[in-house]
């Protein structure tokens, strides 16, 4: 297992990255995290902060560091803003159903402007819930 994940790590395009073995757009570094340029951006500007050491999810990440990526977030929104973004959309995806296509955790800061065509919305699959729907699921994601 521990060897699987060492070979993960070897193929990680962000890890890569990261070692400077391949190049970036860089925005923002320190100790914990990377910000730079998406190659294939949504938006002119779209920025990805990873953390710098190989984490693939939301779900194995420190929330130390989680917490450096998003106060990161937020110094670069800031800086859209002034740049003439008139909002920002935080982006994540975790796992194969929820759309992550590079197994390295990722935050997605994106300009956004309107009329700019992008859309995260997917409309229709809205459904009504019960209250007792409500409360079941209360029950399972509340935290402490
Ligand atoms: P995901 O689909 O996992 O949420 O996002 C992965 C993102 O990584 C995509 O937006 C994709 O364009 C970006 N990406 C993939 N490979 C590279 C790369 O080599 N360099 C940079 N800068 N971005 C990349
Ligand atoms: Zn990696």
């Amino acid at each position: 297992m521990e060897k699987l994940k060492n070979k993960n790590m070897k193929n990680c395009i962000f890890c890569k990255i990261i070692k400077e073995e391949i190049p970036c757009y860089k925005i923002y570094e320190d100790d914990l995290v990377l910000a730079f340029l998406d190659i294939n951006p949504i938006a002119r500007g779209h920025t990805l902060i990873i953390p710098k050491e190989h984490k693939e999810n939301i779900f194995e990440i420190d929330s130390i560091v989680l917490e450096r990526i998003v106060s990161v977030a937020k110094k670069i929104a800031e800086k859209m803003k002034i740049n003439g973004a008139e909002g920002v959309n935080l982006y994540h995806a975790s796992g194969l159903s929820a759309e992550q296509t590079v197994f390295h955790f990722h935050l997605h800061v994106i300009p956004r402007t309107k009329g700019d065509g992008i859309s995260f919305v997917s409309a229709g699959q809205a459904k009504a819930i019960e209250k007792t729907e409500f409360e079941e699921i209360l029950s399972k994601l509340k935290i402490d």
